[in-house]
């Protein structure tokens, strides 16, 4: 391709409205436009990425014998209904009709399509195992669309679905997929941390996310450089450690704290350590109230309330509700004579006259202790921090870093299979629900993830197996003969041999189309300028930054040669 007919719009400003690397440059390099929030269209070099990504991750699933179909992306409510997810999907579900006022939604995801499928066409022993995958658009309605195709509206996934009789034949497709994600993140160039994440109330270690490190990472991830543990943070479990505390119990006393109400707040107020606070969250659970009490420099970990409680929805209770509940203004909750039921984290078992809210505006208490008050259940609550141990193996600390979710796995057993009816016969006659998985990749976080950990101040720096292009030839002055002759053999036999190769035959400087090259992030840039008076060209490895010279004759042949040893890095 001619860089003088591609359509690739560079910017030589930084967009303002973008606010990380991947973002930037996915603009700057003319990869993509935004066409609202969180609506994107891809340009040719932007396009090319995003189907090399496609085409890896479709080679490996087709190599783990998962089966490509492809589901509409508009389904019908009665679909959803059958789920129950009509209901309780929520907001980020984007909801349409059509001219007779049925209704319709964009999928934000496909268990029910695939489900359907399966039940419909799929009912022998004989026919199971099954893995089905897609690479479909997905549409959903993000409450903060945000950094680019990191979080947008519409976006590419992969979503497979596993169909399997038992528990055994789900953990070997689950393996499989597994197996098929880390080939597919290696090959892509990424650097991933596979984690373990929640699976909801029904518990195990049952779902893992590939998390790319970045600190523009939206999760969080806790690990342990000793054992390798690695779990995202709403699952990571904090020990129960208990804690010998020989203070003696003192008198409750109410103090008066006048619109004091955050925990930094009353520390500088009252001038204690914000460990010896126990705050009290009041939480709407479905359609209950709850309370949750944890140390004062702890935060509520929801997920983990969320599987305790076994609630479907769980929410922050409203200021009207807090204020009807405890009977005084947000900020002065407290446990004592509360008449909701109390959940507290297992660290406050070990705390002794604490500080707390009395449920009255303007007041706190001090020195209470757990005979003060009924605690429901002690549970671990929290989110884990750095202070920490590993759960796993005790040995030290956990680390804690921020992560891209590129791809997430998940053992989902019977729970769409039961709703929708989706049953086998096995060989004895009997009708059991299959075991479903399910697997998602988003193809465009993906390509940005790339782009977050592999740039420079001068652009992107693809890994050769997603890279637009693989080679840039780059004649200094297209104006001059010899030059141009050279620059376009050079081309044309790499193209021949099977190369993708761009030829920068604009009438630019030197400055300019080299500047471009490097922004784009194509691996490898060959340079045709004054040198060829002594027949060398230069050949620069776009990652490494290393330039050599070679000779016209075996430029070529040289070419190839760095081609396949920079693919040989992402070999799996
Ligand atoms: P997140 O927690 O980031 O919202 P999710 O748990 O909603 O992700 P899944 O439903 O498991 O994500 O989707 C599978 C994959 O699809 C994710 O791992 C991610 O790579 C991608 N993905 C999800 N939401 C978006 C989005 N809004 N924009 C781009 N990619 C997305
Ligand atoms: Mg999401």
């Amino acid at each position: 391709m001619k860089v003088s007919e591609l359509f690739m719009p560079t910017m030589k400003e930084t967009p303002s409205d973008a606010e990380i690397e991947s973002h930037k440059l996915m603009l700057r390099s003319g990869f993509m436009r935004q066409l609202s929030s969180g609506i994107y269209v891809y340009l040719p070099l932007g396009y090319r990425v995003l189907r090399k990504i496609e085409n890896i991750v479709r080679e490996e699933m087709d190599r783990a014998g998962a089966q490509e179909v492809h589901m509409s992306a508009l389904m019908p409510k009665e679909l959803w209904e059958e789920s129950g997810r009509w209901a309780v999907f929520g907001p980020e579900m984007f909801k349409i009709k059509d001219r007779n006022e049925r209704e319709y939604c964009l999928g934000p995801t496909h268990e029910e399509a695939f489900t359907y499928i399966v039940r419909n066409e799929v009912t022998s022993y004989r026919d199971l195992p099954k893995i089905l995958y897609q690479i479909q658009t997905k549409f959903r309605d993000e409450r903060r669309p945000r950094f680019g195709v990191m979080r947008c509206r519409e976006f590419t996934m992969k979503d497979a679905y596993s169909f399997d009789m038992n528990e055994e034949g789900l953990d070997i497709s689950y393996k499989k997929m597994y197996d098929a994600y880390v080939r597919i993140f290696k090959r892509c160039g990424l650097d991933v941390k596979i984690v373990e994440a929640d699976t909801g109330a029904m518990g195990g270690s049952n779902s893992h996310e590939f998390m790319v490190p970045s600190s523009v990472g939206e999760a969080e991830i806790a690990y342990c450089k000793a054992c390798g543990y690695a779990a995202n943070l709403e699952k990571a479990e904090c020990l129960d450690e208990p804690v010998e505390n020989t203070e003696e119990i003192k008198q409750m006393q109410e103090v008066y704290t006048p619109n004091v109400r955050t925990i930094e707040e009353l520390v500088n107020f009252l001038n204690i350590d914000a460990k010896r606070f126990v705050k009290t969250m009041i939480y709407k659970a479905d359609d209950r109230f709850v309370a949750v009490l944890v140390r004062g420099d702890r935060e509520v970990n929801e997920t983990k309330l969320k599987n305790l409680l076994k609630a479907n929805e769980l929410e922050l209770a409203s200021v009207e509700d807090v204020e009807r509940i405890t009977g005084a203004k947000v900020g002065f909750a407290g446990p004592v004579g509360l008449s909701i039921e109390i959940y507290a984290d297992n660290e406050v078992k070990y705390l002794k006259n604490f500080v707390v809210g009395s449920n009255k505006t303007d007041y706190h208490i001090k020195n209470v202790n757990l005979s003060d008050f009924k605690v429901t259940k002690f549970a671990d609550l929290r989110n884990i921090t750095q202070d920490d141990l590993c759960p796993k193996c005790l040995s030290q600390k956990v680390t804690i870093e921020r992560g891209i979710e590129v791809g997430h796995i998940f053992k989902l057993g019977t729970k769409y299979t039961e709703a929708f009816n989706c049953v086998y016969t096995d060989e004895k006659g009997e009708k059991k629900p299959m075991i479903m998985g399910c697997y998602g990749i988003g193809i465009n976080r993906t390509a940005a993830a790339i782009i977050e950990q592999m740039h420079d101040e001068d652009g992107i720096i693809w890994p050769i197996t997603v890279a637009p292009y693989e080679v840039i030839v780059v004649p200094v002055n297209i104006k001059d003969e010899q030059q141009s002759k050279i620059a376009f053999e050079i081309y044309e036999d790499l193209q021949k041999k099977g190369v993708e190769v761009l030829i920068d035959d604009r009438d630019e400087r030197a400055g300019v189309k080299f500047k471009d090259a490097d922004l784009i992030g194509i691996p490898f840039r060959v340079t045709i300028g004054r040198k060829i008076a002594d027949g060398r060209i230069e050949v620069r490895n776009r990652r490494t930054k290393e330039s050599v010279e070679v000779d016209i004759e075996s430029a070529v042949e040289f070419i190839l040669n760095l081609i396949n040893e920079e693919k040989a890095r992402y070999k799996v």
